[in-house]
């Protein structure tokens, strides 16, 4: 009867009917699923205070009777993250990762390094050794590249110059495009252009090569820190279609 069991992080849970959630993991071993927790919400022992927002679980799933949404078997605790839930930003920012996993990555599709970055992100910001917004930018960073939305920062976009080449001190990162183009190649005032310095570009360019602890050890200046945060929290939500709530959220309580 056994589907399958993995480790796995809660990313949401809905209500379905009078005693059912209806729970979404992103997992180790089958990627984002949705399963239905029977009784989950009717009795409080089934799941005893499991099934929070981006709990990191061990999972047992089995098939349903008429071949529908996996049912969840048995959850038991990996991590609860008490470090997060203890603090309104770190929170805000699981909330983020966790929302923007769940919106931009298809179901059923394993993706070990993507589910191995959410999880160092968020054991980072439990254990409070990193700067929040720090850890959000080289968060998002990393998923657009292993997402396939890497943003292009090495040249301009529109007429290949280097970046070194570029004699301005800014370029405009184009967010219809996916990266940077010169002053020249950028086709006047629009709303989906941003301004860049091209240290802020530079900077991009080199979480996006570095591993995730070598890119945890780089220094960010306070505005290459606010222009990065600028330009990912306008280009994530241009490509996923929609403003995450929780990215609203977290906007209004910076
Ligand atoms: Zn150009």
């Amino acid at each position: 009867m056994i589907c399958f069991s993995s480790p796995a992080i809660l990313l949401k849970r809905t209500d379905f009917g009078d005693y059912d959630l209806i729970v979404s993991f992103f997992s180790l071993n089958r990627g984002r699923i949705s399963v239905i927790a029977k009784n989950a919400k009717k009795s409080r022992k089934r799941f005893s205070g499991l099934l929070e927002p981006f709990t990191k679980l061990d999972i047992v799933c089995r098939k349903s009777r008429n071949n529908g949404m996996p049912v969840l078997q048995e959850a038991s605790m990996n991590s609860s993250y008490a470090g997060i839930r203890g603090a309104l930003i770190e929170t805000a920012y699981a909330s983020y990762w966790t929302e923007l996993v769940h919106g931009w990555l298809e179901e059923f599709k394993t993706q070990p390094e993507i589910y191995a970055l959410l999880d160092y992100s968020l054991e980072a910001l439990d254990k409070r050794n990193v700067c929040p917004h720090a850890m959000s930018i080289i968060f998002q960073m990393r998923f657009l590249g292993l997402a396939g939305f890497a943003p292009h920062l090495s040249s301009c976009i529109g007429c290949a110059l280097p970046i070194d080449n570029i004699r301005a001190n800014t370029v405009v990162f184009d967010l219809a495009k996916g990266g940077i183009v010169c002053n020249g190649c950028s086709a006047g005032e629009s709303r989906f252009q941003k301004p860049i310095t091209k240290g802020t570009a530079k900077f991009l360019s080199w979480i996006q090569e570095y591993d995730t602890d070598a890119a945890m050890r780089l220094r960010f200046s306070g505005q290459s820190q606010a222009e990065a945060q600028y330009i990912l929290e306008a280009f994530v939500p241009y490509h996923l279609g929609r403003v995450p709530k929780s990215l609203a959220f977290l906007k209004n309580l910076r």
